[in-house]
């Protein structure tokens, strides 16, 4: 099985998974290996091509006895399995804004994980997807909650609190 965390940019994938270890970085693959069909100039980022992408993610989890962790802003788009981080709209502008994002790209960002569309490009691409209300915890304990699913999912447990639907930012904007 691929399992993917996910998450809109600067959510905290990057940094929970490098405590969790033997996560592959789907961003990284993309570029060492070029999986991708261009460059979107405008966002100063790569256009991945995403058939090339999911025939590699194929072609490497099978050589793999367990189950393939990948994290990546895409990565629901190439696995059986969601994981999503979110992070409440105003501090993930806080972030990208330290980040040196630009205000169009910030904007961007903010108002996709306002209205939750990785959520949903997840329940529609993935088999099971569950959902992590990051905000106000450190990496080590987003880290742990994921270690925690992950957990459950290889033991064939069930486990509570993470249903799709749980985070919701919409009294953000009353
Ligand atoms: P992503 O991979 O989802 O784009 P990163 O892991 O690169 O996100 O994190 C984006 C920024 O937020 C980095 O500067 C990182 O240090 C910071 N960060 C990540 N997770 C947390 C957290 N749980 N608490 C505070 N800051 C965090
Ligand atoms: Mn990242």
């Amino acid at each position: 099985m691929i399992i993917g965390i996910t998450g809109t940019p600067g959510t905290g994938k990057t940094s929970a998974c490098a405590l969790l270890g033997g996560v592959l970085d789907l961003n990284e693959l993309i570029r060492e290996e070029g999986l991708y069909s261009g460059v979107d100039d405008e966002r100063g980022s790569l256009i991945a091509d995403m058939d090339v992408v999911y025939d590699r993610i194929c072609e490497i989890a099978q050589g793999r006895d367990g189950d393939l962790v990948i994290e990546g802003h895409l990565s629901h788009h190439v696995c059986d399995l969601a994981i999503v981080l979110r992070l409440s709209p105003d501090k993930l502008g806080e972030r990208l804004r330290k980040r040196g994002y630009s205000g169009a790209k910030i904007s961007e960002n903010v108002e996709a994980e306002a209205v939750d569309v990785i959520l949903v490009e997840a329940v529609e691409w993935c088999d099971r997807v569950y959902e992590i209300d990051t905000t106000g915890r450190t990496v080590e304990e987003v880290a742990d909650t994921i270690r925690e699913i992950l957990d459950a999912i290889n033991r064939g447990i069930g486990i509570d609190g993470y249903e799709p639907g749980s985070v919701d930012w919409s009294e953000h904007f009353i």
